[in-house]
């Protein structure tokens, strides 16, 4: 029996749901039952009440949230050690480090954080909320971790006062995206709606038409009438934009932007994971309570 349908036979027979992140493979998008960012996929398996299992095909940082939100499921990530770089960046110390300076100071932690560090958060954001969240706080100064380019994108649009923690927290994926290469390509394709990742360096936003999160790109490319997109995101987004919009062309603003650890799961890694139900992750009560706390202060927010 072919790959695919030995997973969906077994999908079944299991009561699984298969989550996929937009940075996925383009294979493992159309097998899974819902493919969107981490909130989007988290929001969904809250709402999957029959499944029993939930196959998290990302990165661990986004497995453990399904975890923490969904305690009486089994989640599991394909791949164990699909570990975000970025999420690495901030450690628990270090949180400890600024809080210390800034007692009074709201924490605001991206997701893309491990659990440890999420329980020490006030509230969390993604890249789609993160101007929202801060504007709901009754505080001028918000510590903020760990990506740069998204706490300086905040503050330039909030005019809060955002400190980045640590101070040079980055995504190897959306730093490769240089303004050069959208020159380039808007010479060859003048009409060509830009669409940037905050993620991405300040010079980069200013090269875009659209700056959002994956999320609010796809909402985006739907809505325009423009027929020609160059994207600054990683490369999976763009199976889906394509199977969305199948009459408008979408472009890569830099062809090898793919995230490593995004890539380590396939579908046979899936298939094994599901079959023998491993690499269950779980995140201690004593962490999860509080990193729960962030999380649906943020869902109270941005219902
Ligand atoms: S694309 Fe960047 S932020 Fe997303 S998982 Fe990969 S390294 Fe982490």
């Amino acid at each position: 029996m072919e790959l695919t349908n030995k997973i969906l036979k077994l999908k079944k027979e299991k009561k699984a749901v298969i989550l996929a992140h937009n940075y996925q493979r383009p294979e493992i998008q159309d097998i899974a039952d819902y493919v969107g960012d981490s909130i989007e996929l988290s929001r969904k398996a809250m709402n999957e009440k029959d499944a029993e299992i939930i196959v998290f095909s990302a990165v661990d940082f986004m497995a453990e949230s399904a975890a923490i939100l969904n305690p009486e499921k089994k989640v599991l990530l394909p791949t164990p050690g699909a570990r975000c770089p970025m999420a690495q960046m901030l450690t628990v110390d270090e949180i400890k480090k600024w809080k210390a300076v800034y007692p009074l100071v709201p924490v605001v932690l991206y997701v893309n954080t491990l659990a440890s560090t999420k329980a020490y958060a006030d509230i969390c954001c993604t890249s789609a909320n993160a101007l929202e969240v801060i504007e709901s706080l009754n505080a001028e100064t918000v510590l903020f971790g760990p990506d740069r380019n998204l706490a300086e994108y905040v503050q330039r649009k909030t005019g809060k006062t955002v400190i980045p923690i640590p101070e040079w927290g980055f995504c190897p994926t959306h730093l490769l995206f240089q303004p050069e290469d959208v020159q380039m390509l808007k010479l060859k394709y003048p009409d060509a709606v830009v669409m940037v990742h905050p993620e991405c360096t300040f010079e980069m936003q200013e090269t875009a038409d659209f700056v959002g999160s994956t999320s609010q790109m796809c909402r985006y490319a739907k809505e325009s009438n423009a027929k020609t997109f160059i994207v600054a995101t990683e490369e999976g987004l763009l199976h889906r934009l394509g199977k969305d919009n199948p009459e408008k062309q979408f472009i890569l603003a830099y062809e090898d932007a793919i995230c490593p650890n995004m890539k380590l799961n396939t579908l046979d890694r899936l298939y094994m994971a599901l079959k023998e139900e491993k690499y269950v992750v779980t995140v201690p009560e004593a962490i999860a309570r509080n990193a729960r706390k962030a999380l649906e202060r943020m869902f109270e927010i941005t219902k």
